[in-house]
């Protein structure tokens, strides 16, 4: 059993329809990439594992149980945790009271306010500054922390190179190898290729909704790679 499984899933918003019959594996300690072309579905899809979006049960399983119908806030309690794009954390609390309302679940597990500190050493030297005034790059290690303080089985990571400078993109992925380490299963939806090849152990591709391309970095092509993403 596969630690998420998604059967045969389309969903929408109204009368569009993003995904089309999305059949997906995650497995318990991998790191699983999604990539594709603005407005390819990537988002959609962490929606529809979050819980922001509802499914039939069946659709969603996660540890082997329907959650297609369960509400996001008790996915968490399950052990998911989704760190959306464009870095939302609550701009008037500080860093450090961020990541207390990140571990709200109370959820067993490594994660603890001490240890994402040592993961992101900046969080610590800024801890009582408020959200607010944190540049991109910080408020996206915060947005992380805190999900991490949920101490989730599988992490769900959105765009989180979005808009930040390479560099600054550098830093939080040098983070990733702790976070593996730790046995936190990763989906991460990412539009910089390069990236989403050098961390994962699995990727796959959408297109226009739908699931064109999988498998391991070392066993696809660039050539595959641009057909999948470009629809060429
Ligand atoms: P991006 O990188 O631009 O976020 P994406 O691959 O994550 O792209 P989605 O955000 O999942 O793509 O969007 C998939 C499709 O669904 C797009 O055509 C988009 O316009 C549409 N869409 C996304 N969110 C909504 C919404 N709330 N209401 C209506 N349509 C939506």
């Amino acid at each position: 059993m596969s630690l998420l499984e998604i059967d045969h899933l389309s969903c929408g918003y109204g009368h569009f329809q993003a995904l089309f019959d999305i059949d997906l594996r995650v497995e318990q300690g991998e790191t699983h990439a999604v990539i594709g072309a603005n407005g390819a579905g990537k988002s959609t899809l962490l929606r529809t594992i979050c819980g922001l979006i509802r499914t039939d049960p069946d659709r969603v399983r996660f540890e082997g149980q329907p959650i297609g119908q369960v509400p996001a806030h008790k996915r968490v309690g399950l052990g998911i945790s989704y760190v959306p794009e464009g870095r939302w954390v609550f701009p008037s609390l500080t860093v450090h009271e961020n990541l207390l309302v990140g571990g709200h679940t109370r959820r067993k597990g490594i994660w603890t306010i001490d240890k994402v500190y040592e993961l992101f050493p900046l969080l610590a030297r800024l801890r009582n500054r408020q959200a607010l005034g944190l540049s991109g790059g910080e408020q996206q290690a915060l947005a992380i922390g805190r999900g991490l303080m949920a101490n989730p089985r599988l992490l769900l990571l959105d765009e989180v190179s979005l808009g930040l400078a390479p560099v600054v993109v550098e830093k939080i992925y040098e983070a990733m190898p702790a976070i593996i380490e730790a046995g936190t299963t990763v989906l991460l939806v990412e539009q910089d290729v390069g990236q989403a090849l050098k961390i994962a152990d699995r990727v796959s591709c959408l297109l226009e909704g739908r699931l064109v391309l999988e498998g391991r970095p070392s066993e696809i092509s660039q050539e595959q790679i641009v057909a999948a993403y470009f629809g060429v």
